[in-house]
């Protein structure tokens, strides 16, 4: 599939054009998400709503790249173009702790996420084979629920 960041990386596509891609993501029943839809990753995305800022070529180079988690930390992990999906930092999946904030525990190198009382959890995405962790059990998906059909945008 093409995206909009496969245009525009290669001078196809202009920043403006943007907003063709996301009318046509809105008409569309391509079942992904506008990121994914886009190709942009979410801490691209995320860039991109806050301060209309897309990737350069550079920030897609192979080797690492410092990104900004989901919450404000900034950490150098492996660049987009050594990822693959899902991904705690580039790609993750549609798990109800997505809008958590992220925190990366360099002592245990696993990324985790606080849930709202102040609890990290281990990121479901995260590749790291010890979760144990002292939990009040908001990663099993307890109250806060699993994300609802229709609040992504699509009709
Ligand atoms: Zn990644
Ligand atoms: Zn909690
Ligand atoms: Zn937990």
């Amino acid at each position: 599939m093409t995206t909009f960041m496969d245009e525009y990386l290669a001078g196809r596509a202009t920043q403006d054009d943007i907003d063709d891609w996301i009318e046509e993501w809105h008409q569309g029943d391509s079942g992904l998400e506008a990121h994914e839809f886009l190709g942009l990753t979410w801490p691209e995305y995320s860039r991109w709503v806050e301060r209309d800022e897309l990737p350069t070529p550079d920030d897609r180079r192979p080797g690492m790249a410092r990104v900004r988690l989901q919450g404000g930390q900034v950490v150098i992990a492996h660049g987009v173009a050594d990822c693959g999906r899902p991904c705690a930092v580039h790609w993750p999946s549609e798990h109800h702790m997505r809008s958590w904030p992220q925190h990366w525990r360099a002592d245990r190198g696993i990324i985790e996420r606080f849930c709202e009382h102040g609890i990290g959890h281990p990121d479901p995405d995260d590749e790291a084979r010890n979760k144990v962790h002292g939990c009040d059990g908001c990663c099993t998906g307890g109250p806060m629920g699993v994300s609802q059909p229709g609040t992504n945008g699509k009709a």
